[in-house]
């Protein structure tokens, strides 16, 4: 039977995405790769070599094995193209430049109030107050800085990734109705950041005059910010999560989120919307939601609700005093990993749960938090009694988060999707 040319073309495709997505997880050997992949030597061999002379793999250190044979590393180059992310957030709006490992190389940021045209409660004077069309500008501007202050050319660039809280309409683009972010109710971010036009160093003359239609749209992905959060730590981390396939991964940041790896991938739910963790009740008759629901994991264990309940300033003061053994603190700690603990719990249950993960906001010091919980929860679970349950603090400090707006963008080109 004769193969189709197209078919042959997506094959070769998918080769290169299977092997470009081991390596990115962590370097390694061409007999690694024929291991995990199941590819042929002489199919690896080939990809390999046309990915190294393409400039997006190189070789790297060899290492000695244990029969003392050197052996070469096959590595990601990691600014061989760059990625623009757009990140909403209640507080801030940010617009970052990342290589492919969601590293800054330059970020800039404008507070989300100051388009709201709300300043602690008094209108802005003298800034532009203008909604979600004036960020778009704002971003827009802030972009095409960057692209010019670097020279890019559009071909060095995999797209712009943006961030949001959800819900969102993966499939249209869309912002629904996130929780206290009117901002961008119902908004199709994606279509007006594909509408933006931006001018690059290789653009000639002749294109820039021309319509914008005449030039090569950039590619834009929009996704929940708990799932990019997510993403960064799952592929650019090769640490300890590496060798978990099931994984809770949990954003605390004002709300909370949450984003579930099923098997190694994401798992969506029925319209894109799984993982909301903050809104899973720890008691039914608890403090009322916005959200409709009483006793929401998110109306307890948010710093901002941990201030307002047990009274302190600083979360950090709490944590140092506990460290030093102050009972009043450590009991302060002990009730949040009570909390965090009981909707953990129920996950697990649910899910059969290798790992948790924990980001943000409550990650200072947070090796006796994380311990609290992790007894916790291998005590109640019932999965625990068939394995263990690992949990850990994110790897990433919780002021780096607008970076993992380009998480999206860069998984669609590492697994060759444009
Ligand atoms: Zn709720």
């Amino acid at each position: 039977m004769r193969m189709q040319a197209s078919n042959i073309k997506s094959l070769k495709s998918d080769n290169r995405a299977l092997i470009l997505d081991e390596i990115r997880k962590t370097p390694c050997s061409r007999a690694q790769l024929a291991e995990t992949t199941h590819l042929t030597r002489s199919a690896i061999t080939m990809i390999v070599q046309e990915l190294i002379e393409e400039d997006i793999l190189k070789e790297t250190q060899a290492l000695h094995s244990g029969r003392g044979r050197r052996q070469v590393l096959l590595d990601i180059v990691d600014d061989h193209k760059l990625a623009l992310g757009l990140s909403l957030h209640r507080q801030e709006i940010t617009v970052v430049l990342t290589d492919l490992r969601c590293r800054q190389i330059e970020k800039t940021s404008k507070l989300t109030r100051a388009f709201a045209g709300i300043s602690n409660g008094e209108a802005v004077v003298g800034d532009r107050a203008d909604g979600a069309d004036g960020v778009l500008e704002w971003a827009q501007d802030a972009m095409q800085g960057m692209i010019t202050r670097h020279g890019l050319k559009r071909s060095d660039l995999v797209g712009v990734g943006i961030s949001s809280p959800g819900p969102l309409r993966l499939s249209e683009g869309l912002i629904l109705e996130p929780i206290d972010f009117p901002l961008f109710h119902n908004y199709p971010v994606v279509a007006k950041v594909q509408d933006c036009h931006f001018m690059f160093a290789d653009d000639t003359e002749d294109l820039v005059n021309s319509d914008h239609d005449a030039r090569a749209a950039l590619n834009v992905s929009l996704d929940n910010n708990a799932v990019l959060l997510a993403m960064r730590e799952l592929y650019q981390v090769a640490g300890q999560i590496a060798r978990h396939r099931h994984i809770l991964f949990v954003t605390i940041s004002r709300g909370i989120g949450s984003c579930l790896i099923n098997n190694g991938q994401i798992y969506r739910g029925a319209a894109g919307y799984a993982g909301e963790l903050g809104h899973t009740s720890i008691n039914s008759t608890g403090r009322p939601c916005s959200c409709g629901n009483f006793g929401c994991l998110e109306r307890y264990a948010t710093l901002q609700e941990l201030k307002n309940f047990f009274g302190f300033d600083s979360y950090e003061v709490v944590v140092d005093l506990a460290y030093n053994g102050i009972s009043k603190t450590i009991a302060i700690i002990e009730q949040i990993a009570e909390w965090l603990s009981a909707a953990l719990v129920n996950a697990v249950n649910l899910f059969d749960l290798d790992a948790v993960v924990i980001y943000g906001e409550l990650n200072y010091r947070p090796q006796l938090l994380m311990d609290m919980i992790r007894k916790r929860v291998n005590q109640r679970s019932l999965i625990s009694r068939a394995h263990q349950v690992e949990v850990y603090a994110s790897g990433y400090d919780d002021k780096t988060a607008a970076e993992a707006s380009t998480a999206g963008i860069i998984d669609a080109w590492f697994k060759q999707k444009f």
